[in-house]
């Protein structure tokens, strides 16, 4: 057995409108017994522009539900067009903020340096980075999932104190397992969570090793969940297009 508390944060990615994003929030409280929320974490990551809503109904229903960002700016404040700073969002009640989801990575071009930077802006302004990670499909074929990831936990984490690696939230997430319906199997899934772990141990230490929960990501659904977090390695998901339903995403979090 493990102290690590398990999450299942749900990433909406561009989709809903302020007013669907309180309906949503609204039916997920209303599918999660006091029962489940005390077993796992349960959080949404909305788009930006609904996260004052989003606080408006968590405050005023006294919701266990926590929720954050989709991403930050690496900037404290200033001449930074359409940017949202980590003060930002911590003022709104936020406590975590994504870090280097793939697409991100993908259609914005952010590298692991610019990672790096948003997540020290998140732990800057006491938001748990959920720091994410993972190889595309070229590069599992050639073998080389576990040095690619690595590699990226390695730029994100860079110039971390211990103490701040401690509360970091890494999310393995495979680039082909992510929309595609195609999720990636418990054995893949606990090979890179353990690989993740054994290099925190290596970087930090063996308590940043076993405080820091590793979630799978990638086509997750209820009818997968199970398999994925009777693994040891693995301490929750990253949820995307299954988080968008209510009662679906309760299931994923009721995974047992
Ligand atoms: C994600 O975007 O983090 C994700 C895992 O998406 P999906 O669950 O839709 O594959």
């Amino acid at each position: 057995t493990t102290a690590r508390r398990p999450l299942m944060a749900g990433n909406w990615k561009m989709n809903l409108t302020h007013l669907e994003a309180i309906a949503l929030v609204q039916k997920l409280a209303f599918s999660l017994t006091d029962d489940d929320l005390e077993k796992v974490e349960v959080v949404v990551l909305p788009p930006f522009t609904h996260i004052r809503s989003v606080q408006t109904l968590v405050d005023a229903d006294k919701l266990n539900i926590g929720y954050g960002a989709q991403d930050l700016s690496q900037h404290v404040a200033g001449a930074y067009t359409g940017e949202i700073s980590g003060a930002q969002l911590a003022k709104l009640g936020c406590t975590y903020a994504v870090a280097g989801h793939s697409e991100r990575r993908q259609y914005h071009h952010e590298d692991d340096a610019l990672v790096n930077a948003k997540v020290k802006a998140a732990l800057e302004h006491e938001l748990a980075p959920i720091l994410c990670i993972g190889e595309p499909l070229e590069v599992r074929q050639e073998g080389r999932h576990v040095e690619h990831t690595l590699a990226q936990l390695d730029g994100g984490l860079d110039g971390l104190t211990a103490q701040q690696a401690a509360t970091v939230v890494v999310a393995y997430e495979p680039v082909w397992a992510i929309g595609t319906g195609e999720v990636a199997t418990p054995d893949d899934a606990q090979e890179m969570a353990a690989a993740i772990r054994e290099r925190l141990g290596k970087l930090y230490d063996a308590e940043v090793a076993k405080a820091v929960r590793v979630l799978y990501g990638g086509s997750v659904k209820s009818s997968n969940i199970k398999p994925i977090m009777e693994r040891t390695d693995v301490d929750g998901a990253l949820v995307g297009g299954a988080s968008l339903d209510a009662q679906e995403f309760a299931l994923i979090a009721r995974y047992h």
